[in-house]
């Protein structure tokens, strides 16, 4: 077979959470809780599915989603979105990039992407035929220079994804980066996909800003989120995308073939979460700002150093004071010698720096937390 994706393997997530298994190390790679979601989302997944509610959703969600989806946008950022004509539920975020990209993106065209990014944009650019161009951002703070974007813009650019507040460095934009951005994509007339899976995790009192927020930025882009973030069911693949009635349209063309609809049961069940519970989506910054906190505070008297955090619930260490190993060598180490699994970070480079820095994942119980610790700060 001819690969379409001959540079592709198995992602790291697999890879490292699979050694994890296997070594019995703690797993603070791949980014899910390991503890539980409200006992109302868990109750009522179940109820809804024992009420009989098992069969295809309507395409683009369940209106009861769909309005609540609406009434947080509006809630979080003042902006009126149409339930019926701008949201989609989708199978994840994953499968909400995948088709925003797909319904956008021809053969030819250049896509700009920031390195260290998300691993699943560019094997869905390159499957349409179009190049990811890569913009590198640099340690500590991982700040985008919009003037070396404004240079990368050539007259095949269609689509600028960015990814605020940003997995795996914990960047999270300001202000300025979102105006510039905006002025940027409207003034070479690109596209824009905003993946704001961790929105609701911001820390330190920043204001929690989005694509929402700027009208004519969000005219011109897919908006994406996560309810597996949200809520802490990662496994339950539900998320969703916001975008302007006509890319709404194409957008839906595509995902009624790639899945038709999405979870029926959680659809229900995060609708009844939303409107019973909006303090839990409040309250998300709080919580996992306590939990950064807290592992921060355990590993001060370790070898790591952490690099600054303002989101997300992804922690980065640079190890440079412990080892030379590079770093898929010394997240392979980490793993099987002292038991406590991490990502390493070059795998999100199209060129990787010579950095010795790993991703931790601090979503999880503050005992889990307190093991991890206690390992790491005897290396
Ligand atoms: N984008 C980013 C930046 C992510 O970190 C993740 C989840 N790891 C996703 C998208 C995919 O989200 P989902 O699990 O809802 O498909
Ligand atoms: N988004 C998660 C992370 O960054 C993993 C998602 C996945 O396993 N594909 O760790």
């Amino acid at each position: 077979l001819h690969s379409k994706l001959p540079k592709v393997g198995t992602t790291i997530f697999s890879q490292i959470s699979q050694l994890a298994a296997r070594h019995q190390a703690i797993n603070l790679s791949q980014g899910f809780p390991d503890f539980p979601a409200d006992a109302l989302l868990l109750d009522k997944l179940a109820e809804y599915s024992r009420q009989g509610l098992n069969q295809y959703a309507p395409m683009p969600g369940i209106a009861e989603l769909r309005e609540q989806i609406a009434m947080l946008i509006q809630r979080c950022y003042q902006r009126d979105v149409s339930a019926e004509l701008d949201v989609t539920v989708t199978s994840g975020a994953t499968e909400a990039l995948f088709v925003a990209i797909s319904a956008v993106v021809q053969a030819g065209d250049e896509v700009i992407v920031f390195d260290p990014a998300y691993d699943s944009y560019e094997p869905a650019i390159n499957l349409c035929g179009a190049t990811a161009v890569h913009i590198a951002l640099q340690a500590p703070g991982y700040r985008i220079d919009w003037q070396q974007v404004a240079k990368s813009i050539t007259a095949r650019t269609k689509l600028i994804i960015v990814n605020s507040p940003h997995n795996p460095t914990g960047m999270v934009f300001s202000q300025a980066d979102w105006l510039a951005l905006q002025q940027l994509v409207l003034q070479h007339n690109l596209y824009c996909i905003s993946d704001e899976v961790y929105e609701h995790m911001v820390f330190d009192g920043a204001a929690q800003l989005s694509a929402h927020c700027l009208p004519e930025l969000a005219q011109r882009s897919f908006i994406v989120s996560s309810f597996g973030k949200t809520f802490h069911v990662t496994g339950w693949k539900l998320g969703y995308c916001v975008a302007p009635a006509a890319l709404t349209a194409e957008f839906r063309k595509l995902h009624q073939y790639v899945t038709f609809s999405s979870f029926t049961p959680a659809q229900y069940a995060v609708a009844a979460m939303l409107k019973q519970r909006p303090q839990q989506v409040v309250g998300l910054g709080a919580f996992y700002q306590r939990k950064r906190d807290s592992f921060a505070g355990l590993l001060q008297h370790s070898r790591f150093k952490l690099l600054p955090c303002q989101g997300t619930y992804f922690l980065l260490a640079d190890y440079s004071a412990i080892s030379d190993m590079d770093d898929v060598q010394f997240c392979q180490w980490l793993t099987t010698e002292h038991k406590v699994a991490a990502i390493p970070l070059s795998v999100f480079y199209q060129s990787p720096p010579n950095a010795r820095i790993i991703r931790f994942c601090f979503a999880k119980q503050d005992s889990t937390l307190q093991a991890a610790a206690e390992l790491l700060c005897q290396i």
